[in-house]
């Protein structure tokens, strides 16, 4: 009989589990047994040949049944070092481990011993020993991601323990799709994942609970989704005079990808569920005047939109963006920014709250939390992979407005489809079509000053630029103080008798934003900053960007800061400066090189998966659904198919929906968002 209310009780019902390693425990984010089942091991040990004593040879790791004949401690420096002689009948030798002083109280003469590592000049390099039966030496021994103070063999015990319960949780799949598929069943799964008899086998449990959590995922998806066709929104009227307007106003024509978005979002517009749709554009490809049209068609009907921000500086940068527009078309817009005095802020939200204002900006947690509006209609969330489901979820149950989620981050297709499998996607795929690719080259610290001699000469010709500066280890105050010294000593060289702005995440807001206006004006010929510009800074007459140390930089990263230039007519630059080739690691390397060689984002995006390996992919983890621990995306394309399938089937069957919930646990996920 499954019972599953057993995974559910705490770590610390484990023999040997005092507060200590519970909280180290914690710290892995594991809490109950079943957090401990599926604490997925980074990888097995290798298969290692039984040897003897005289058969020991070269550098291969090898195991020896062996008994102790006498041992020693001794203490170098903070090094504590024990030596063992032990024997065979073929031999004795010298094994040695490294600050475990306690061992040596249980390694009395006559103890049998497994030793699993690798004969060295000195000896046998002992990496794991059992006293008495194969567990920690055992070929394919699970090797798990841990932390300093929390042992392996801590580790590898508890797994022990709670495999008693592997099977408590009964099996959610039916056995037809269980045996069409040739996978074991859930407990057996979690069984060889912890203790597998081949790397084969282990290989066979983590597609098997793979499926299990691309199924659990699909549910949520599709519960998600059925809970909002259950909600209302007022349809709002077809587009009029105000959309006309704003088409006039715009100092360019929206391309064919933009047109193809305002229609799907009209037709979104007219229902009388809310629009829950995705927006997913690269960098640069105008994002903002689709969002900026979705809000304006609230105006005209009557009624308002609030635009969301995941961060203060691009709240105000999409304020500077629309403000004029919305000034041309008679459109009242609010910034709402903690830095309002108290005063500032009631009157703001007044206008907000009798409906004078006709747009809000700010950041999401301001807008959501303190602000009353009058008539929501539309609410356009910038970068909505900054927030996870419970903020998503909190808007829509409080008000039901249209929603048009927007986002940069290049998420390849199969994973936009895993974790927002829920939304409507419209996708701007080509940029405005008087955008020349951005030239991206690759320098080394050396030729730096060729980089600067470049970057003055379009500052000569009265383009701006960038500098990003490198991304230091340490607080959001080391950084800020790392970007002024490099901008003061810019200011000294390279950049000499230049206008050099500096901007951190450590400014105060008037004082970011200040900066900010003054690039935009083009009172400032180079802004030098952090991270903090890489997303929604405009301003299209930059032309060129350095980034310094940009081996430091993730993929993902160094696109979305490429992306702050190339945004007008003119040809842009971004230059990439590193240490040498021979300083880098195997990674950086093709980072840097995968960035000159395009400006995809969605190829970045691929390429990133393969360098990067599968599992900690930028949205899967960010989208707060989930977090894929068995799922390799790019290899278990035909699991999310199967998923897809055996959801559907599912949702034909309430009885078997129900068992499956449970089992896995889908209730849970669905239960937060
Ligand atoms: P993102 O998708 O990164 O948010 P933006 O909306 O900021 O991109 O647009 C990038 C730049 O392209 C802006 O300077 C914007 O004015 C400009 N732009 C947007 N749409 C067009 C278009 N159809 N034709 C020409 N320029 C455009
Ligand atoms: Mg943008």
């Amino acid at each position: 009989m499954p019972r599953p209310d057993v995974l559910e009780l705490g770590i610390e019902t484990l023999t040997g589990v005092g507060p200590a390693v519970r909280r180290k425990l914690g710290r892995l984010g594991i809490a109950t047994v079943g957090d401990l089942l599926a604490h997925r091991p980074r990888r097995y040990e290798s298969a290692a040949e039984e040897r003897t004593i005289a058969g020991l040879f070269g550098e291969d790791e090898a195991v020896l049944e062996v008994a102790v004949r006498r041992v020693s401690g001794r203490r170098r420096g903070r090094l504590h070092i024990l030596t063992a002689h032990v024997a065979d009948e073929t031999g004795e030798i010298r094994a040695t481990w490294f600050n475990q002083p306690w061992l040596e109280a249980q390694l009395t003469p006559g103890t049998r011993l497994r030793l699993r590592g690798k004969r060295n000049r000195f000896g046998f390099q002992v990496s794991s020993y059992d006293i008495g039966d194969a567990a920690q030496t055992a070929d394919f021994a699970p090797v798990y991601p841990a932390t300093a103070d929390l042992a392996q063999k801590t580790l590898r015990g508890l797994t022990e323990q709670a495999l008693v319960h592997a099977r408590a949780g009964g099996e959610p799949l039916p056995a037809g799709v269980r045996v069409a598929s040739a996978l074991p069943l859930r407990g057996d799964a979690l069984v060889a994942l912890h203790r597998p008899r081949s790397e084969g086998d282990a290989e066979h449990a983590r597609r098997r609970l793979a499926l299990d959590e691309l199924l659990t995922l699909q549910l949520a998806l599709r519960r998600r989704a059925a809970e909002r066709e259950t909600l209302v929104a007022e349809p709002l009227p077809p587009p009029g005079e105000l959309a006309a307007r704003y088409r006039d106003v715009l100092p360019f024509t929206l391309t064919a990808a933009q047109e193809q978005a305002l229609v799907e979002i009209d037709a979104d517009l007219a229902r009388a569920t809310p629009m829950q749709r995705l927006l997913q554009g690269d960098v640069g490809s105008g994002k903002t005047a689709v969002a900026l049209y979705t809000l304006l068609r609230a105006v005209e009907a009557g009624r308002q939109g609030a635009l969301m921000a995941p961060t203060e500086t691009l709240a105000e940068q999409h304020f500077l963006t629309i403000e004029g527009l919305c000034a041309e078309l008679g459109v009242r817009v609010a910034l709402l920014t903690s830095s309002l005095t108290a005063k500032e802020r009631r009157a703001t939200h007044q206008l907000v709250a009798s409906g004078d204002v006709g747009i809000a900006v700010g950041t999401h947690a301001l807008i959501q939390r303190e602000v009353e509006f009058s008539d929501l209609a539309v609410a356009v969330v910038d970068e909505q992979h900054r927030f996870g489901v419970e903020q998503r979820a909190a808007l829509v149950e409080g008000r039901s407005p249209h929603v048009l989620h927007m986002t940069a981050t290049p998420i390849p297709r199969t994973l936009a489809l895993t974790v927002y499998g829920d939304l409507s996607v419209s996708e701007i795929s080509a940029p405005p079509a008087n955008r020349k690719p951005i030239v991206t080259a690759w320098v080394t610290q050396e030729r730096s000053s060729e980089a600067y001699s470049r970057l003055r000469r379009h500052l000569d010709d009265g383009r701006q630029a960038y500098v990003v500066c490198p991304l230091v280890e340490g607080s959001e105050t080391t950084l800020a103080r790392a970007a002024e010294d490099e901008a003061a000593r810019l200011r000294e060289h390279e950049l000499r008798g230049y206008r050099v702005g500096c901007v951190h995440g450590r400014l105060k807001t008037g004082e970011r934003r200040a900066v900010m206006a003054a690039f935009k004006a083009g009172e400032l010929d180079v802004l030098v900053a952090t991270t903090v510009i890489e997303v929604g800074v405009d301003v299209s007459n930059a032309t060129i960007m350095i980034v310094q140390e940009a081996d430091r930089f993730g993929l993902a990263q160094l696109h979305q800061l490429r992306g702050r230039v190339g945004r007008g007519a003119e040809q842009s630059y971004c230059l990439l400066v590193s240490r040498a080739p021979d300083e880098l690691s195997e990674s950086a390397l093709e980072r840097l090189e995968a960035m000159v060689a395009t400006t995809d984002g969605f190829e970045l995006a691929e390429r990133d998966l393969e360098i990067r390996g599968e599992g900690q992919l930028v949205g899967a983890r960010q989208s707060g659904l989930t977090d894929l621990r068995f799922t390799r995306l790019r290899a278990d394309r035909d699991l999310l198919e199967q998923a897809k399938e055996l959801a559907d089937e599912v949702a034909d069957d309430p009885l078997l929906a129900d068992a499956v919930d449970r089992l896995l646990g889908a209730a849970e996920h669905v239960g937060e968002s």
